[in-house]
């Protein structure tokens, strides 16, 4: 049986914590619940540590966050050796912030990065101290010091980010806004989630499900710290926190 599990993170990426019942659990022990705070793996984001407290007080380490059948169906799954809870009983979720802030504010930096580099995406990872996209892009002569400037001007300028909501046909209408050259959006939902920089999404607009800061000066200060050649026509840009190191 696949579950549907609320994704509360989706309207709100600043929860921290939550209450939900146990749904299911399934055959490797990941658990289900009916509502969750806790992002699973998916977009190149990494899924959500933390922690399930029992009514009794009993901690339950989450080590993974991940999709099951469907990406409506979000797994637990647990640290080894911890309790089991029980289903149909409540359980107070708990994310580690500390890791999913720095998650956020990375998975927005890539977002800049598509802007200063306007080029197809081929790829993308988001980790939280070192980030990769992957651009179909030919050589066109960046530094990694014009790049990282280019972002800069952007945190610096502190633009809202936010999600705005779009049918099938108004993305069909304006396909400029799938940067992604191999992942398309997943049509026939009814709804698509764009997530928008600047004010009336002057800077982008692109779909993404995943967590973000709500301002691009919540990124504070990053740079690139290589700019790496994958083949011919591909170029993967690494996103590092902090200022660029003095060579
Ligand atoms: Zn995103």
């Amino acid at each position: 049986m696949v579950h549907k599990t609320e994704a509360l993170f989706r309207d709100d990426a600043y929860l921290t914590a939550a209450e939900a019942t146990v749904v299911a659990i399934n055959e490797r022990g990941g658990i289900i619940l009916d509502r969750t705070i806790f992002y699973a793996t998916s977009g190149g984001q990494p899924g959500d540590t933390g922690t399930l407290e029992r009514a009794d007080g009993s901690r339950i380490a989450i080590a993974a966050t991940i999709t099951g059948e469907t990406k409506d169906e979000i797994i637990h799954v647990p640290a080894p050796e911890q309790p089991v809870p029980e289903i149909g009983k409540r359980v107070k979720l708990a994310i580690d912030w500390e890791r999913r802030h720095l998650l956020m504010r990375m998975h927005a930096a890539c977002h800049l990065l598509t802007v200063v580099c306007p080029f197809p995406i081929t790829g993308a990872a988001v980790s939280e101290d070192d980030s990769r996209v992957d651009f179909d892009a030919p050589d066109a002569g960046f530094t990694k010091e014009d790049v990282t400037a280019g972002l800069m001007k952007l945190v610096r300028a502190d633009h809202p980010i936010f999600i705005r909501l779009i049918t099938d046909e108004e993305l069909a209408a304006n396909p400029g806004l799938v940067k992604s050259k191999n992942v398309r959006p997943p049509l026939g939902t009814g709804k698509i989630r764009l997530v928008c920089i600047g004010d009336n999404a002057s800077v982008d607009s692109q779909p993404c499900g995943g967590t973000h800061v709500k301002s691009t000066g919540e990124i504070s200060e990053i740079h690139i710290g290589k700019i790496e050649k994958k083949g011919r026509e591909n170029r993967r840009f690494r996103i590092r926190f902090g200022p660029m190191p003095v060579a």
